[in-house]
């Protein structure tokens, strides 16, 4: 599906919140959460799920809470939960209450001693591999475990002692009592609780037993008061034990919920398990690199919330597993920087220009635009002087016809400034153009005048002025489009996703750049300042994205 073709406006989901509201369901209220586990960090998937959600709330007035579901601690950590609240702000979110389905542990256990006492729980002895074969297949039911017929005194007091620590991990598990022979395998006595002796982030080593994930979710969005359930497929085939939970234990409100289809993004991957795969493996520098399809990977790029916001809104949300292509995401912050973006100019690959008609020791500064088409953006400042650096690759001593730059004995003109005219290439003992010795001509400042027309333009700087730079030239991550069909995702990767080039120069005014400023360099890209390795001595800046799509097909 490409952008253009899905509705901006509407989807599914706001459809029957829409007629919820007019049925005056749950009072009139909105409640929704956005339910990350905080085992890694979080990605441009989790955006599409986090803008879902608290933009229908904020659409109706309702509530969006942020809820980290952290029922599992090995893989968990107050690292993780930090990136994922900085994200969820940065993205220009804010949740109304800030909850953990660890905040529930007493309560979920109560419910689940409730559970023991209607006979709708039991506590099994079944090694897990017993559980496995008696789980049974599509096609064939499940087999009963004959601890399945305990008592609910016995039940009662193994469950009291699991919590107490009696048993060793693995050796009972609590499981819900519903039908073995359901056509649906999560309806097949799911465990509800395991023994495991972990540390937990937030509650330290008070439990050593854990509630499983599928039983937590419902009771802690009916704890509170969620109305819309919101979460991907893969979840449609639990909705019944959702929903078996909680008509069981008769909570105070029983939240519906809603299956959307995953975003799935061409030329990346969004498994938290694989991103962590590729952090820890070192195939990128860290959670943040600006080629991690992480919000945090985003940032550092110099993705902009309002980009990210724009591209979950274009991609739309159905019920219906599709690709996007990441050109769509990439569009997305090219049309928001070409708009904000004050634009500056860098060269990346340095080649020495003489003027020889300019007089030693003089400089001359002007004022130039920071945008071309507004003039509310200001200008800034920018000095020419007798020896100026350009792209090498805007001089071609034997051009092909089309070549609109600097050529022997042709003219160019230098952005903001001056025509300049090729008199001369000097070379190295090796043949290469190390020198250009150009002349200006002083009625062309900013103008061309009558009857003369210099169609190139490029960017320059002042040898002099300059500031040297370092720009990190991404590209994308993986090179194949879907490196998940691969048998091993990191087959696909791009192994030239990263270019350092490390003796560029930029133009004055960079110096004073934040990096929450995100620049067009003239004719070369979008970059911001690299935050984490940039220095004033060492400025380090980070290619967002090119001007065009050199992916396009
Ligand atoms: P991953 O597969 O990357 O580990 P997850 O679903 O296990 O993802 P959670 O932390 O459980 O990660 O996700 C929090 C919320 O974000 C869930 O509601 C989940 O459905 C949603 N989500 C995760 N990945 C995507 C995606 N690719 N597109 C849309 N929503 C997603
Ligand atoms: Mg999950």
């Amino acid at each position: 599906m490409s952008a253009s073709d899905s509705p901006v406006s509407s989807n599914f989901i706001r459809h029957i919140i829409a007629a919820d509201l007019a049925a005056n369901k749950n009072n009139g209220k909105v409640a929704t959460r956005f339910p990350p586990e905080p085992n890694g960090y979080l990605h441009i998937g989790h955006a599409k799920s986090i803008c879902l959600n608290f933009t229908l709330a904020a659409e109706n007035n309702g509530t969006c809470n942020l809820r980290f579901d952290d029922t599992n601690p090995e893989k968990e950590s107050v690292e993780y939960m930090e990136a994922i609240e900085r994200d969820v702000q940065w993205l220009g979110f804010k949740w109304a209450g800030k909850y953990h389905a660890s905040d529930y542990f007493e309560q979920l256990y109560a419910y689940a001693v409730q559970l023991i006492k209607q006979g709708d729980a039991y506590v099994d002895s079944s090694t897990p591999e017993q559980m496995r074969a008696d789980r049974g297949t599509l096609t064939e039911p499940g087999k009963e475990s004959p601890d399945r017929s305990r008592s609910i005194e016995e039940n009662l007091d193994l469950f009291t002692r699991m919590r107490a620590g009696e048993f060793a991990d693995g050796q009972y598990v609590l499981r819900a009592k519903i039908d073995m022979a359901s056509p649906n395998i999560n309806m097949r006595d799911p465990t509800i609780y395991r023994i495991r002796r972990v540390h937990h982030q937030r509650t330290g080593d008070a439990w050593c037993l854990y509630p499983m994930y599928d039983y937590t979710h419902c009771i802690s969005d009916a704890l509170e008061g969620i109305t819309h359930s919101i979460c991907t497929l893969e979840f449609e085939d639990h909705r019944p034990l959702y929903d078996w939970v909680l008509d069981k234990l008769q909570t105070p409100c029983h939240p519906q919920q809603i299956e959307f289809a995953r975003l799935q993004l061409e030329y990346t991957i969004v498994s938290k398990r694989k991103l962590l795969q590729l952090v820890t493996e070192k195939h990128v520098h860290g959670w943040d690199d600006p080629r991690m399809p992480t919000i945090s990977g985003l940032r550092r790029a110099g993705f902009t919330p309002e980009a990210i916001r724009d591209f979950c809104e274009r991609i739309g949300v159905t019920k219906n597993d599709s690709w996007i292509e990441m050109g769509v995401l990439e569009n997305c912050i090219r049309e928001d920087l070409n708009e904000r973006a004050p634009r500056a100019m860098a060269v990346l690959r340095p080649l020495k220009v003489v003027i020889s008609n300019w007089e030693d020791g003089k400089t001359e500064t002007y004022q130039i635009a920071n945008h071309p088409q507004k003039p509310e953006m200001g200008s800034r400042e920018v000095s020419f002087s007798k020896t100026l650096l350009i792209e090498q690759d805007d001089f071609m001593e034997n051009p092909p016809k089309d070549f609109k730059r600097l050529v022997p004995g042709g003219e160019v003109r230098l952005r903001g400034s001056y025509v300049i005219k090729c008199e001369e290439a000097i070379k190295d003992a090796a043949g290469n153009v190390i020198e250009l010795r150009c002349s200006y001509d002083p009625a062309t400042l900013g103008k061309n005048p009558e009857g003369r027309k210099v169609k190139g333009v490029i960017h320059w700087v002042s040898a002099q002025h300059a500031i040297p730079a370092e720009l990190r030239l991404y590209d994308r991550l993986f090179s194949h489009p879907n490196p998940d069909t691969l048998d091993n995702f990191l087959d696909g990767i791009n192994p030239n996703s990263l270019e350092i080039l490390s003796d560029c120069r930029v133009e004055v005014s960079l110096a004073t750049a934040t990096p929450d400023t995100r620049y067009q360099f003239e004719r070369t890209g979008y970059f911001c300042l690299d935050y984490a390795d940039s220095t004033p001595e060492k400025l380090v800046f980070n290619r967002t994205v090119t001007l065009r799509d050199s992916w396009a097909k």
